[in-house]
């Protein structure tokens, strides 16, 4: 019997009886865990070579009870065989790809891939002999003619930031089975609620779960999501690269992921209303959301997707000044850099990206552009916000 995402929100990987008859799952604050006896360490040896996923715990780098919790409920959310859990998104990132990828190898990175997940393949793995082609998310010859005989991974994302973009899994599965390559989608925008990569064929679903999955923006982790072979050399890269979750995020990361269901949607719906409301707005230039009819992949994303999220991109009619001022006449969102939580927080890319405006027109960004990363306040009072501030400007 498989439980509706909901029900497996809140009850997936979880024991049903807890030390001390709990309710919640416990954070153990240990480094070490310690045997009784010899008889004690050799059976922990046996199990641990032969793979056994119940082995207990040795050491803190290798794993902790919290965290495993978490690993099970996320393999469960995504329909995935094993999941592991990274002290951050990037953590996430760099390990998989840093076990995937050797020297003489190629990687296909598909374009408006997250800032440091790019600057990961450019300005590191560069270093160690791999080489990393980009190709346009829009244009599936284009990446098909992108693949090398070296070329390993095929990387993606989506929707993207701050434009929205959505690739066609199916399309760009079936280029990278063609040639025997292992595909990861960075599915931190989308969450499981509204996009289950692995349905697609996808190797290895990646997440921020610093974003919507903890939900709360006070911890961050990251998480790998796949099949028990592609997953295990990742979890040795971990033990020896160190990027586990400690027991605290992953107590928060546990707490969040209960009521991801109910937060997601309300996300959606905010996004919706939000962006519908901009397009109508003559202080409005454009609006980029994948659940408008205007966006270049609305037809992949409601194919693709059961809902589009709460991140709404849009120009303002005007200069980098005016756009600024628009941010500062909002009363309800915070201003920063990150998306997801139950906080609306904004940001206007081009001033938080560099202080190079060369660099920021190669990156795409917009002097007039906004990103409204939507939390669960009521849509109407968003909305109100949104008014008196562009009625100012
Ligand atoms: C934030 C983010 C990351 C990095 O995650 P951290 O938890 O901050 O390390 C990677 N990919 C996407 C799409 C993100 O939004």
């Amino acid at each position: 019997m498989t439980n509706h995402f909901s029900t497996q929100a809140v009850h997936a990987g979880e024991e049903k009886r807890k030390p001390y008859g709990a309710i919640t799952t416990p954070i153990i604050q240990t480094s070490t865990y310690t045997f009784e006896n010899t008889a004690e360490v050799l059976d922990y040896m046996q199990r641990l070579a032969a793979n056994d996923p119940t082995v207990r715990d040795e050491y803190g780098r290798y794993g902790n009870p919290t965290q495993k919790v978490v690993e099970r409920k996320m393999a469960a959310l995504e329909g995935g065989e094993r999941a592991l859990l990274f002290a951050s998104g990037m953590c996430a990132i760099t390990t998989a790809l840093c076990t995937l990828l050797s020297s003489g190898d190629h990687l296909v990175l598909v374009s408006g891939a997250y800032r440091r997940t790019h600057e990961f393949a450019f300005s590191y793995l560069s270093r160690w002999g791999i080489e990393t082609t980009l190709a346009p998310i829009d244009d599936p010859t284009a990446l098909a003619t992108a693949i090398r005989p070296t070329t390993r991974v095929i990387f993606s994302e989506t929707p993207t930031n701050p434009y929205l973009r959505v690739i066609d899994l199916a399309q760009m599965v079936g280029i990278a089975k063609q040639h025997g390559i292992t595909t990861i989608l960075d599915s931190t925008f989308a969450t499981p609620f509204n996009l289950r990569p692995l349905e697609y064929g996808v190797d290895l679903v990646i997440h921020s779960a610093t974003k919507y999955l903890g939900g709360h923006n006070d911890l961050l982790a990251g998480a790998v999501i796949g099949s028990g072979e592609t997953l295990a050399p990742i979890q040795s890269a971990r033990g020896v690269l160190g990027g586990i979750s400690n027991p605290h995020d992953a107590y928060l990361l546990l707490r969040g992921l209960k009521t991801l269901d109910l937060r997601v949607r309300r996300q959606n719906e905010n996004g919706q209303r939000v962006a519908q409301f901009l397009a109508d707005h003559p202080a409005v230039r454009c609006v980029h959301y994948p659940g408008l009819p205007s966006h270049p992949d609305y037809e992949i994303a409601r194919r693709q997707m059961s809902g589009f999220g709460g991140v709404v991109s849009f120009e303002i009619e005007g200069d980098m000044d005016k756009t600024s001022r628009f941010v500062d006449l909002l009363r309800l969102p915070y201003i920063g850099p990150t998306l997801g939580g139950v906080e609306s927080i904004i940001e206007q890319p081009s001033t938080l990206f560099s202080l190079d405006r060369e660099e920021r027109y190669e990156a795409g960004l917009k002097d007039n552009l906004v990103r409204y990363a939507l939390g669960i306040e009521d849509a109407d009072d968003v909305i109100a916000d949104l008014s008196q501030a562009l009625a100012q400007i």
